[in-house]
């Protein structure tokens, strides 16, 4: 399984175990100001339950303090009470944090003062801070994002017509290799955590002009995120959950390489949120050597996944793809790909290649584009073609690639 040639995607046992064992150090170390207030023999067990949580067990944020931004507006509740004081004061911290963004504990101006210290001193809230903002002719904007321990990611904003959509990120890097993006030969840095993922949308949030407001979100930036799978699904509950962003499902959309077994994960959960497959191919000897993943998970069974895959009303199933001169641009292509889509609620969005200095691939002429989009339309298939956006910045699909500092 192609799983099991990227490890790092998910974090060996051997990470938690020293997560945990630091982490119970850590705890014994810690001597908070105004501790006489906080039943200490409640204060340890919660800090260990919470550290169990998936989304902080990264090694690169062990040793730092917990990150509101990675507990949902529940386990905000549950660490008030921990740390002695009523449920509703986790409530307030919610509306703090998504509400009026704010990122200073100190600030939160009706919480009693002792207990913002001893928040403070336990918990701190990492929004990732815009290192870089790079606007496009198009008017879409790349961030570069610089988290806690160094490491940048990006995220895009794209306006169009009454939407403000944000791409974000999910993993530093990518592991999957697929021949035709610029992001997969980064390789894999490290997975990004669920506070991380909602800061991006905090950080993009604050620089808005007044009355701009981010309506949709798409998890197309860097990464696989049913390679993150504990830190997306997170992230997704709390983008949804009324308490905190209040987003409508039906306005998020994860985008997958194509693990089937993070598919078939993210259908149990109850999310409703869209789903969107880089499908890039229509058999599978040329998916082969186009993206790696698919020795893994053939296409047939990718689109047995997607047939069980729970579509809201009225929404559909994305299949991304990109079209490369020569490679999978045929009429031959276009119809093998409206007989694989049969019985599947689909819309297939069609990306001219966005080219990249070395990548060996090229954007298929104009005629040749539409010629493909006809072919599919006339089957009665739902199919646009996307000019991605922001491609003067480096910032369009495929095209985001940072480095990391040392
Ligand atoms: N890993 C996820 C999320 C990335 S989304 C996924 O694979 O779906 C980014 C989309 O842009 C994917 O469909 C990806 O295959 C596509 N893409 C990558 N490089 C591209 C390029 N150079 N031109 C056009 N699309 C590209």
């Amino acid at each position: 399984m192609v799983t099991t040639s990227h490890p790092q995607a998910y974090p060996p046992a051997s990470h938690k175990f020293w997560g945990s064992l630091c982490l119970s150090w850590y705890t014994l170390s810690q001597e908070a100001p105004g501790k006489d207030r906080v039943e200490r023999g409640r204060v340890r067990p919660l800090i260990l339950r919470t550290w169990r949580l998936e989304s902080v067990c990264y090694p690169t944020t062990r040793m730092s303090r917990q990150n509101l931004l990675d507990l949902l507006p529940s386990e905000l509740e549950d660490l008030a009470e921990s740390l002695g004081v009523p449920r509703y004061r986790g409530r307030q911290i919610a509306s703090w944090l998504y509400g009026k963004g704010a990122t200073d504990i100190e600030a939160m101006s009706d919480l009693p003062r002792d207990f913002r210290a001893i928040l403070a001193d336990r918990a701190t809230v990492a929004v990732p801070e815009i290192e870089r903002r790079t606007p496009s002719q198009d008017g879409s904007q790349k961030l570069v994002l610089r988290l806690e321990d160094g490491a940048r990611i990006q995220s895009v904003l794209m306006p169009d017509a009454d939407r403000l959509t944000l791409c974000v990120s999910t993993q530093v890097g990518c592991g999957f290799a697929c021949a035709f993006c610029l992001t997969g030969t980064m390789g894999l840095e490290r997975n990004v955590t669920a506070g991380e993922i909602v800061g991006q949308v905090l950080a993009a949030r604050a620089g808005l002009e007044p009355g701009a407001r981010i309506t949709h979100i798409v998890y197309m930036g860097m990464g696989e995120p049913l390679a993150n799978y504990a830190a997306t699904v997170k992230s997704l509950r709390l983008l949804t959950d009324p308490k905190a962003f209040g987003f409508s499902p039906r306005r998020i959309t994860v985008s997958t390489v194509g693990l089937v077994s993070g598919i078939e994960r993210l259908a149990k959960e109850n999310l409703k949120v869209n789903l969107a497959i880089s499908l890039h191919a229509t058999n599978n000897e040329i998916r082969d050597r186009i993206m790696p993943v698919n020795k893994g998970f053939a296409i047939e069974e990718l689109l047995e996944a997607c047939r069980r895959f729970p579509v809201a009303f009225r929404q559909r199933i994305t299949f991304e793809y990109v079209l490369l001169e020569g490679v999978n641009d045929s009429p031959e292509d276009s119809r093998r790909l409206v007989r694989l889509l049969k019985g599947i609620r689909a819309k297939i969005n069609l990306i001219p290649f966005n080219d990249w200095e070395g990548s060996g691939f090229q954007r298929p002429a104009l005629h040749r584009i539409m010629g493909f989009q006809e072919l599919l339309l006339e089957h009665g298939i739902r199919a646009t073609v996307r000019w991605s956006k922001g491609e003067d910045i480096g910032a369009a699909c495929g095209q985001l690639k940072e480095t990391v500092e040392v």
